[in-house]
């Protein structure tokens, strides 16, 4: 579930993905894909309020938009691999900085689900990756041409990570194509054995904690005669979350996926910087520290403000965990 803002630090006047009353200061929108935590604020368009400022999106998003939020206007397209020049919509009376006329935007498929899509934004120097929601085999990633150029010689100056499954319990999760291959197999079976037997199919990657290469990604359950439960992942693993990671080598990644558990939250910081540090520079590893210490920072104010606020007593842990992590930044 995406708890991302909306907002890029790096470049202004853009939401991605959140589209609530916060983000009408932006002047250029970007859908990433048609899942409802990434389409906040979209059904509260309506003839008289309206985005204020075109929304960008893939060819299917734009078709399941139209479907589903008929109000919303100023649908703009994305090639996919083409950088697009963005149309920011500014008034005579905005005061903003000239640069972001000489931002571009290039679409990305995300392989997450129909039409989704990452966005590469480019301002003058500043390269910035969105990634949305994401599912990409190490091959997918090595035929990106949008890409080539980072793994190669230029620096990606910030990634915004789907960090939903960056943890060492998901190294690995079997590919779609497996895992469909499994679902048919059963289901054949089953439908073979009764013309009027039937499927309800409801895959998960969740409960699938600790899977290797060549262990089994499917289960029968006793309790329920022909239930099966088959890991399915629509997000990548953190083998392939690691993969992109060293593959574009950001100075800085933030994560578009964390956890409300301040012991989960830091069980995940501390497995982005084992994958970080392996190619970052001393200065980039200070950088990462302190947007990292800063969410630690926003995380322990606000809990205990909380806690302050409604008498909720913090467990011990959690405390001292957040104190050692405060100490260890500075
Ligand atoms: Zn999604």
């Amino acid at each position: 579930m995406s708890t991302f803002s909306g907002f890029l630090d790096e470049i202004e006047y853009v939401s991605i993905d959140r589209f609530t009353q916060l983000n009408f200061r932006s002047k250029a929108f970007f859908l990433s894909h048609c899942h409802t935590d990434h389409m906040i604020g979209l059904n509260e368009i309506n003839s008289e309020v309206q985005l204020p400022g075109s929304l960008y999106l893939s060819e299917i998003s734009k078709v399941i938009v139209q479907r589903r939020y008929p109000a919303v206007k100023n649908l703009v397209i994305l090639k996919i691999g083409e950088a697009t020049p963005i149309s920011f919509a500014i008034s005579e009376c905005d005061e903003i900085d000239q640069s972001i006329g000489r931002t571009s935007v290039t679409a990305i498929p995300a392989g997450h689900c129909p039409g989704s899509v990452m966005f590469l934004f480019e301002q003058g120097n500043k390269r910035i990756l969105y990634t949305g929601d994401f599912r990409l085999y190490r091959e997918d990633i090595e035929g990106i041409i949008a890409l080539k150029k980072f793994h190669e010689n230029i620096n990606l100056d910030c990634l915004y990570l789907d960090s939903t499954f960056l943890s060492l319990d998901y190294a690995y999760f079997p590919k779609q194509r497996e895992s469909i291959n499994t679902i048919i197999e059963l289901t054949e079976k089953w439908l073979e054995a009764n013309p009027k037997n039937i499927c309800i199919i409801r895959p998960t990657a969740m409960k699938w904690r600790k899977l290797a290469a060549n262990d089994i990604h499917y289960e029968s359950h006793a309790e329920v005669p022909n239930s099966y439960s088959v890991c399915y992942s629509n997000h990548s693993s953190h083998d392939e979350i690691k993969f992109l990671i060293q593959y574009l080598r950001p100075k800085i990644v933030k994560l578009n996926v964390v956890p409300n558990n301040v012991c989960q939250k830091n069980a995940m910081y501390g497995v982005l910087d084992e994958i970080t540090k392996e190619y970052q520079t001393d200065e980039q590893k200070i950088d990462m520290e302190v947007q990292e210490s800063k969410c630690i920072e926003y995380n322990f104010h606000r809990i205990t403000s909380i806690a302050t606020k409604s008498s909720i007593s913090l467990e011990k842990d959690e405390i001292s965990l957040l104190k050692v992590k405060k100490r260890r930044r500075i």
